[in-house]
């Protein structure tokens, strides 16, 4: 890094203008013009109501919005919306549930709609009585949460129960209160959050503890989506396909540095959905990965055998805290608009679409990687990609990455001098 005597240290940005904010930011980094320009160019978010979704906002970014075809969910057809930077995601969806359309698609179903708040209790005499005494209030909590939001509860939603459990740590022992609440079609952290900062310094009172943390876990499993379908074996390619997608899937839940990346597989095209309906990212891939590793190894998500009828059979289960109420999916109005297209109106049915989704993605990546290799199928749309980082335009990019692909050559040099070639006819 060259030696500089720029100073982040700017007071006041949080109180200018985007675009003056902008101006601050080009300024500081040296940007040239083109740069300027293009973060200052406008995109499908309003920057007003950008600037009120984040602090400090300056710009956008857009990454492409594609959707995902073929799908069969429960009887019904559906298109995902799936917004990504990475090719071949909406490709492999696609293609995977095109291969399972006609013996049904996808069956989906979710374990309940509850999110979990934590509750963290230190120096306590007797964690024991402790965890009881919580219990015997079981009555004033509910109305405590309750209270935090009558609109949750005139939904049907709010407090279903309370579990308190002792931690042994390196720090000793504590007390961690557990608040099941159904938060309906919210993702639920702020309504969940709330009840948890509301009911602390009541748990104090009552158990003589000093309560700390007290906030949601994001390992969501009381909300788990499950999703599964059956891929008839000559839709997939024959027997040797099948079992060798078998021995991928054995692989993966065996080795965590497979089921990391076979898991990293499922999440594109988990992401991808949860990002286009405006939905956190984070939050899905952290109770994901946690889920992943609850035997205490860390496993694959999906589990895949061979039916009775010697067919392909998959399932996925997962959490998935995702909305349709609260932060962006409210707020971003291409996330709205997504959602439509998804054509959910309950949380519970985006969750569901997104396990099938999920699903989806790990059949494409397993049958690619048991046949020909993800190479195959990634070069030929990652090719376009390099071609236009090589500088091609218009037709330029088709034939340019048609070239590169056939000379088994996908780099950014190669794309030059075949761009060159072109351009020399
Ligand atoms: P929110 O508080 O904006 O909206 C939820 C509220 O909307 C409910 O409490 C209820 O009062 C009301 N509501 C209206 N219609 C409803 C319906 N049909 N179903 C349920 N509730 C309805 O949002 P939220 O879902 O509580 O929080 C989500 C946000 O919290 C996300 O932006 C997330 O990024 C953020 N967050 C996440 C974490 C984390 O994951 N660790 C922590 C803090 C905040």
């Amino acid at each position: 890094m060259t030696k500089t005597t720029r100073v982040s240290r700017i007071s006041g940005f949080h109180k200018l203008t985007p675009a003056e904010r902008l101006e601050a930011v080009a300024a500081f980094a040296g940007l040239e013009d083109s740069h300027r320009q293009q973060l200052a160019a406008p995109g499908n978010l309003d920057a007003d109501l950008a600037d009120h979704m984040i602090e400090n906002m300056v710009t956008t970014i857009a990454i492409p919005v594609g959707v995902a075809a073929n799908l069969k969910i429960d009887g019904v057809d559906v298109l995902a919306p799936m917004a990504t930077e990475e090719s071949s995601v909406i490709a492999a969806v696609s293609n995977s549930a095109r291969q399972c359309y006609e013996a049904g698609g996808f069956t989906t179903s979710m374990s309940g709609m509850e999110m979990i708040a934590q509750i963290q209790l230190l120096d306590l005499p007797d964690p024991e009585r402790t965890r009881l005494t919580i219990l015997e209030r079981r009555e004033e909590i509910a109305e405590i949460c309750n209270d935090c939001d009558p609109m949750l509860v005139r939904l049907g939603g709010g407090f279903r129960s309370v579990e308190a459990r002792v931690l042994d740590t390196d720090g000793g022992r504590m007390v961690v209160t557990h608040l099941i609440v159904d938060t309906r079609d919210a993702m639920g952290a702020n309504a969940v959050n709330t009840m948890a900062e509301r009911l602390a310094p009541r748990l104090a009172e009552w158990t003589g503890g000093r309560p700390l943390l007290r906030i949601l876990s994001n390992l969501a499993d009381r909300r788990l989506a499950r999703a599964r379908a059956v891929w008839p074996v000559d839709a997939i390619g024959g027997a040797g396909v099948r079992d060798a997608m078998i021995a991928a899937f054995h692989f993966a839940d065996a080795d965590p540095y497979r089921a990391a990346t076979h898991n990293k597989g499922i999440m594109n095209g988990v992401s991808a959905v949860v990002l286009a309906t405006g939905n956190d990212t984070r939050a899905v891939e952290a109770g994901a990965h946690a889920y992943a590793a609850r035997d205490g190894r860390y496993r694959s998500l999906s589990r895949w055998e061979v039916t009775a009828e010697g067919h392909l059979s998959g399932m996925i289960e997962m959490p998935m805290a995702v909305g349709l109420v609260g932060g962006a999916t409210k707020l971003h109005p291409t996330a709205r608009a997504l959602i439509a297209v998804a054509g959910c109106d309950t949380a519970e049915g985006l969750a569901r679409l997104i396990a099938a989704v999920g699903l989806a993605q790990n059949f494409g990546a397993m049958k690619a990687l048991a046949t020909d290799g993800i190479q195959k199928g990634h070069m030929a749309l990652h090719a376009s990609n390099v071609a236009i980082d090589a500088g091609a335009v218009g037709d330029e990019i088709a034939m340019v990455a048609a070239r590169l692909v056939e000379a088994r050559s996908v780099n950014v040099n190669e794309a030059r001098s075949v761009l060159a070639e072109l351009r020399s006819r």
